[in-house]
Order: structure tokens, then C-alpha cells, then sequence
């Protein structure tokens, strides 16, 4: 049965295809007398996509010869083996507005105007690299083959019937030799040029040559790096301008995309950055372009807009969200005082989350977004994770706004940037790197510490190993008796860093009071990973929901450094139920209280997630 990858996509190639049938215009060429063979109705359409799918109708079995459809491939070739200003002496880069056999050369440059021309695509295999005829060819062949991504061979019947009666190539190949524009025996170079237009391909495959193109120079399937995005860019170039031939400048104004064809009915169409489209259909108009073919690439970029001045993307704002400390504080589970200093102070530490592409326009509107918040705060925290790319103007500008940051005195901190696209993370750990920007894991870490900053320029550490056990909020309100009661039933602990204080699953036994030292809340996410959901510090109490319910522990419990905390049982809180009914009340107050505290902190922060 018939493999359905994307319906919407067959059923659109399908319905392409029978649109085509009809048009029975153009002629097959038969200039190389073994092209006339072939049969005029004859057509397939691939698409390949840049992760490799590639999907097919017609005779996309059927093997024809590549003719010049090779030429952008060739030049590739070129530019990654001489690079662009050795290759630029030999070809140049100007439209013709000729026909693609034109005899015509840039005598003022003593260059042919460019690579996609017969000219021009007879000096590129000039350059070929090899000592000897075989060497070359075997290189070429290689060439050819990691772009299909498989191993392809020549047609010798149309090499031979070429070489035959390549006349006019002959005249060209000549003289461009008088004029010193190539310095080999042109047989040779026209061997290769002809064995070149020879190579056997499907749709598919050359739908994968072009994804390739698409996919900025990495093949889709095998993954080899074929090409730099430099050379990408000039290939492309190229074959927007003069992949046509003389018929260059209506394609570009219809159709806007680059491409390139060839005599023996191939066309070959790029859409950057998503696929590539390959049409053959033998017919060919009195340019030397595929009917068909062409019929079909404008139907294709008319019915999806794919003309490439006409989807230009518009701005969109990179800063999902911005938002204050005060607003939006650490996980850390405060004291009353502490929660006071932070909603007073909290404002001087800002949040922002960026998201999307960060390019030139985005990066100017972001950087005039953010104008109010930055020039308020004293820190500044940046969550990466959803941010997708950042290119090089937007690094130049982004980099600007920092160091204007520093001049100011704020402190700015990336976060997740790990998490941030594929793109992004290297580009925004260069920044930090140039900026001396501090960059944290998570987004509540940063804020946590900068939070810390701030109440160390408000309050006193509070170390309740120097105070006694009134002074813990879990047994305010208890009078001496009761603490002295209190403090024969605890039991004092110490836990060294990342010890486990409590497990999750196991059963509870024993609330605990932090005297010194602040210990994380662990829970598991979708994904499975341990997520940091709150931090206790000195005078908090935890541990105490599995003793009240009697079951399980809910989450792990981590001693962020050395801790030293008191653990009150369950079975003591109920001895004091009975022996002193009033503490015990007075305890069970002081925790309804914190837990009102902590829902209303909860609460804070689903409302400004929403
Ligand atoms: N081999 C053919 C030639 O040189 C290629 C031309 C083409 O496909 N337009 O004439």
C-alpha cells in the first residue's frame, strides 16, 4: 500500500501534475541529437524538504541528463575549493539578457559575464581540480554525488552525441582561450563540461541537490557540510539572476525565486530556509526553458506567495513578558520582615523574557521597549529560554545595550540559555562572555541572589542558632514554659551541602525548623527532571504537611549548604496536644498563618504566569 507521508501535500502535486498534462506547447530540444529521443510527455515534480522528506508524482523514476542544471552545483563547487575572489577574476557575476549559448563575453573584465551561462560554466571547468582528465572527471563525479546524495553516473550517448556536435560550445571554449580567459586545451575543458551535462538525475534527486541549497549548504539526508552560508548566498544569487537565462528578469518578477534550468527539460526552484522544488518536463519554450516546468514553479510561488520580496516577515516583539521582583520573587520562602523589604525594594530588580528571533528590527524595538523598566532597576534578569536566533547585527546591538547597562551600574544576568533555540545559546554565551554578563541556570536563581543583594543592604543575617527558640515564627507566641517544654522535645540536626534532608515517597515523621543555612524544595517536572520550587531559610519550618496528614513526604528536601535545623515529631506534637493543648494550639496557628502566607505567594505567581 502507498506510504501517505503528508496527504495535503501528494493531493496538491497530483492535482499539479493533471494541471499540467494539458499543456502540450514547446519542443524537445534536439540541437544535441540524442535529447530529441526523449519523450515529450514525460513529467514529474518533487518536493524535497531541508530535514529530507521528499515527495513525488509523474515519472520520477525516469533518469535524464542534468544539463545545465549542473552549473550552479559546478560553481559551488568552485567557490568552496578557490573561494569567491579567486573565482571572481574568471567569472563574473552580471545577467546577460542573452541566450544561454550566447557567444557574447565581458572583453572589458576578459571574463565570461557569468556562471550560469554556457561561457561561463565552461570556465568553471576549466578550473577543475586534477592532474590528469580522469582525476578531474572522478572529481567532479564526487561532486555531483554528495549533492545528490548518491552516486551518480553519466549518459555516454549524450556525451558522445554532444561532443559530436557541441560546435558552438567549441567556438565559445576557444575563444575565451585566444583571450587568455582559460589556459587549457578546450577539448579537455569541453570533455568535462559535456561529461558534466551528461550526468544522469531524477526529480528527486535533484530536489535534493536544490534542498541542500535550501537547507544552507547541508544536506538533508546524509548531513555532510557541502557548503558555507556565504557560498549559499552567492550560488543562490546567481541563479536568482541569471539561472534563466534571457528569461531571468520576468522569472524573478513572477515566480521570485532562484532557480535554474536546462535543455533537457529540468528546472530546479529554491525557496531558502523551507524546500526545493524539481520539475522535468522535456518540451522546451523558444528560450530553452522547460513549458511545463516553468508553468508549474509560477503556479507553485502564485498559489503559496512564495515570491521572495513578498513574504518579507514584519516585526514581531521579542519581549514576552517584563516584570518586576516585587511582583514576581524568587522561590525562596521568606519571613514576614523579608517579604516586607522585598515589596518595598523588590521593584529594583527587573525580569524580562525574550522570545523569537532577535535580528535588526526586533533588537531596535526591543532595546525601546525596555527603555522604562531598565532605567528603574538596579538588576537585571534576562530568561533566554524561549528565545530562537540572534544574528550578528542583533549581537552588535544587543551588546551596546548592555555595556550602556554596565555604564549605569545595573547588573544584568542571562538565564537558561542552555534551554534558549539552537541558534541562540552560542551567540548569547559570546555576549555574556564580552559583556562580563553572569549567566545562571534558572531564571529564580538569578533573582534569589539578587534578592539577597538587596536585604543584605536592608537587614541583618539571621542566624537563629544565636537566638533562642522564641524568636523562630513556628513557636511564636509560646511563653518560657512552653519553650522550655518545646526545646526538651526537639531533636537538633546538621546536614552537609546537596545532603537529601527529607525523600520524596518516604513516609513523614518529623517536621523540621531551619536555625542555619537554607535547603531547596525538589520536585519532579513533566519531563522527569528535579525543578527547584522553593528555598527555606533560617526561621522557616518545613516537612510539616506529611506530619499533619500522616502519609508521605511530596517532595525531596536538599540542604543547599551546611544546615543546622530542629526536628519536632509527629508523635510529639501529639503528646503536647494533650499535656499543654494551649502550645500545641498556638504551634498549629503559627503554621495555618505561614501557610496562608505561602498560598498567597502561590497565588501571586499563577496570576502573573497568566
Ligand atoms: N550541454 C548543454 C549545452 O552546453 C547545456 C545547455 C543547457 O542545458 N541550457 O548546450
Amino acid at each position: 500500500m502507498h506510504d501517505r507521508k503528508s496527504a495535503p501535500f501528494e493531493d496538491y502535486l497530483h492535482e499539479l501534475l493533471e494541471s499540467l498534462k494539458p499543456l502540450d506547447a514547446g519542443e524537445v530540444a534536439s540541437y544535441i541529437p540524442e535529447l530529441a529521443k526523449a519523450s515529450p510527455d514525460g513529467c514529474a515534480i518533487s518536493f524535497a524538504t531541508i530535514d529530507g522528506e521528499v515527495y513525488s508524482v509523474g515519472d520520477s523514476e525516469t533518469l535524464f541528463s542534468i544539463q545545465s542544471v549542473s552549473k550552479p552545483f559546478a560553481y559551488a563547487g568552485a567557490l568552496m575549493r578557490l573561494g569567491q575572489e579567486a573565482l571572481l577574476k574568471k567569472v563574473g557575476v552580471e545577467p546577460t539578457g542573452d541566450a544561454f549559448n550566447s557567444i557574447v563575453l565581458d572583453e572589458v573584465n576578459n571574463r565570461p559575464f557569468n556562471p550560469m551561462v554556457n561561457a561561463g560554466a565552461i570556465a568553471v571547468s576549466a578550473l577543475s581540480e586534477g592532474d590528469s582528465q580522469s582525476e578531474r572527471w572522478a572529481h567532479v563525479v564526487d561532486l555531483f554525488s554528495r549533492f545528490a546524495g548518491r552516486r551518480l553516473t553519466h549518459d555516454n550517448s549524450v556525451f558522445l552525441s554532444e561532443s559530436a556536435t557541441g560546435h558552438r560550445n567549441r567556438a565559445i571554449a576557444y575563444l575565451m582561450l585566444n583571450t587568455g580567459m582559460i589556459d587549457r586545451d578546450p577539448e579537455e575543458v569541453l570533455d568535462l563540461y559535456f561529461k558534466q551535462c551528461a550526468l544522469l538525475v531524477s526529480t528527486p534527486d535533484l530536489a535534493l541537490m536544490g534542498a541542500t541549497l535550501a537547507n544552507n549548504g547541508v544536506h538533508p539526508r546524509t548531513g555532510e557540510v557541502l557548503l558555507g552560508p556565504a557560498e549559499v548566498r552567492d550560488v543562490l544569487t546567481l541563479m536568482m539572476s541569471c539561472g534563466m537565462y534571457d528569461y531571468a528578469g520576468e522569472w524573478s518578477y513572477e515566480v521570485g525565486l532562484p532557480a535554474k534550468s536546462g535543455v533537457s527539460g529540468g528546472v530546479l526552484a529554491i525557496l531558502p530556509g523551507q524546500l526545493s522544488i524539481a520539475v522535468w518536463s522535456p518540451p522546451l519554450d523558444e528560450i530553452g526553458n522547460s513549458v511545463r516546468g516553468i508553468a508549474a514553479c509560477r503556479r507553485i510561488s502564485g498559489d503559496f506567495g512564495l515570491h521572495q520580496f513578498m513574504n518579507a516577515a514584519t516585526v514581531e516583539t521579542v519581549v514576552r513578558r517584563e516584570t518586576r521582583a516585587s511582583a514576581q520573587p524568587s522561590m525562596r520562602i521568606r519571613n514576614p520582615r523579608e517579604r516586607d523589604l522585598l515589596a518595598t525594594h523588590g521593584g529594583q530588580i527587573g525580569l524580562v523574557e525574550l522570545q523569537g528571533a532577535l535580528y535588526l528590527a526586533s533588537a531596535e524595538r526591543m532595546i525601546r521597549q525596555l527603555q522604562d523598566l531598565t532605567s528603574s532597576v538596579s538588576h537585571l534578569v534576562f530568561d533566554m529560554r524561549r528565545l530562537r536566533s540572534v544574528d550578528a547585527a542583533a549581537q552588535r546591538f544587543f551588546e551596546s545595550f548592555l555595556r550602556g547597562l554596565a555604564d549605569r551600574n545595573v547588573e544584568v544576568a542571562f538565564a537558561e540559555v542552555h534551554s534558549a533555540g539552537g541558534a541562540a545559546a552560542p551567540v548569547l554565551t559570546k555576549i555574556a562572555e564580552a559583556c562580563a554578563i553572569r549567566v545562571f541556570t534558572n531564571v529564580d536563581g538569578a533573582v534569589e541572589v539578587y534578592e539577597e543583594r538587596l536585604l543584605e543592604t536592608v537587614r541583618e543575617p539571621f542566624d537563629a542558632t544565636r537566638y533562642g527558640l522564641g524568636n523562630l515564627e513556628l513557636f511564636k507566641g509560646l511563653n518560657r514554659a512552653q519553650l522550655r517544654m518545646v526545646e526538651a522535645m526537639i531533636q537538633p540536626m546538621q546536614f552537609e551541602a546537596n545532603d537529601y534532608v527529607l525523600r520524596r515517597g518516604r513516609p513523614g515523621t518529623m517536621a523540621f525548623v531551619i536555625a542555619r543555612g537554607s535547603v531547596s524544595v525538589m520536585v519532579p517536572n513533566a519531563s522527569g527532571d528535579n525543578i527547584r520550587v522553593a528555598c527555606i531559610g533560617p526561621g522557616q519550618f518545613f516537612g510539616e504537611m506529611a506530619v499533619l496528614e500522616g502519609g508521605l513526604r511530596s517532595t525531596d528536601i536538599v540542604a543547599d549548604e551546611k544546615v543546622v535545623c530542629y526536628g519536632l515529631s509527629a508523635e510529639h506534637l501529639k503528646e503536647l496536644s494533650v499535656s499543654d493543648p494551649e502550645a500545641h494550639s498556638v504551634i498549629l496557628t503559627n503554621m495555618v498563618l505561614e501557610f496562608s502566607n505561602r498560598l498567597r505567594r502561590s497565588n501571586d505567581i499563577i496570576g502573573s504566569l497568566q
